[in-house]
């Protein structure tokens, strides 16, 4: 099985690439932040409770995210692998996502991490509020402090990975056509 982790900051791009990447690998695509938007727009508890920390820029609790993951992946058995988008995004997501593909007999293939200026980062999120209507991409001061809780709790989960070598640096610049073939490349070595 191939299982990748996309990530990267906030507009990095990794939705946009974990759609090459599902087409290119066949692979299922479980993005935290889709699967929380889904159950906002249900209306249901869970979802309504994340909304609160969402619509701040803050993260979801570990343990609610680590569930929604545990469910997709028993639902998803049989499968050539997962593109995991948004997620872990904390030290202890990262361990509970090892103990769960453990469960499974299948680990982190690679972490692909999209390495794009913070510059870019806002320009694209703005941009994408206009027509996104995401309430956490049309306010300046909530997509700074995304920005700073990826640099706080997500970033150091390059070093995690890096002591499992399994991390690998993506230049996220450029085109969506180049930072694809780079990734390709990337996830052709694993
Ligand atoms: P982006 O990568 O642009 O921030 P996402 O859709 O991945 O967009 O995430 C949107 C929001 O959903 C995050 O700011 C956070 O509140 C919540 N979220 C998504 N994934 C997680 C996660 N793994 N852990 C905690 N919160 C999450």
């Amino acid at each position: 099985m191939l299982n990748l982790i996309l990530f990267g900051p906030p507009g990095a791009g990794k939705g946009t690439q974990a759609e090459y990447l599902i087409e290119k690998f066949g692979l299922i695509h479980l993005s935290t932040g889709d699967l929380l938007r889904s159950e906002i727009a249900a209306g249901t508890p869970l979802g309504l409770e994340a909304k609160k920390n969402m619509d701040k820029g803050e993260l979801v609790p570990d343990e609610v995210v680590i569930g929604m993951i545990k469910n997709k992946l028993d639902a998803n058995k049989q499968v050539k692998g997962f593109i995991f988008d948004g997620f872990p995004r904390t030290v202890e997501q990262a361990g509970a996502l090892d103990k769960l593909l453990e469960e499974n007999g299948t680990p982190v293939s690679g972490m692909l991490s999209l390495e794009v200026e913070k510059k870019e980062l806002i320009a694209r999120l703005l941009s994408r509020g206009k027509t996104s209507g995401r309430s956490d991409d049309q306010d300046e001061s909530i997509i700074e402090n995304r920005i700073q809780v990826y640099n706080e709790k997500t970033s150091p989960l390059k070093r995690y990975y890096t002591a499992q070598k399994k991390h690998f640096c993506i230049n996220g610049m450029g085109s969506v056509e180049d930072i694809a073939s780079r990734l390709e490349t990337t996830v052709g070595k694993l």
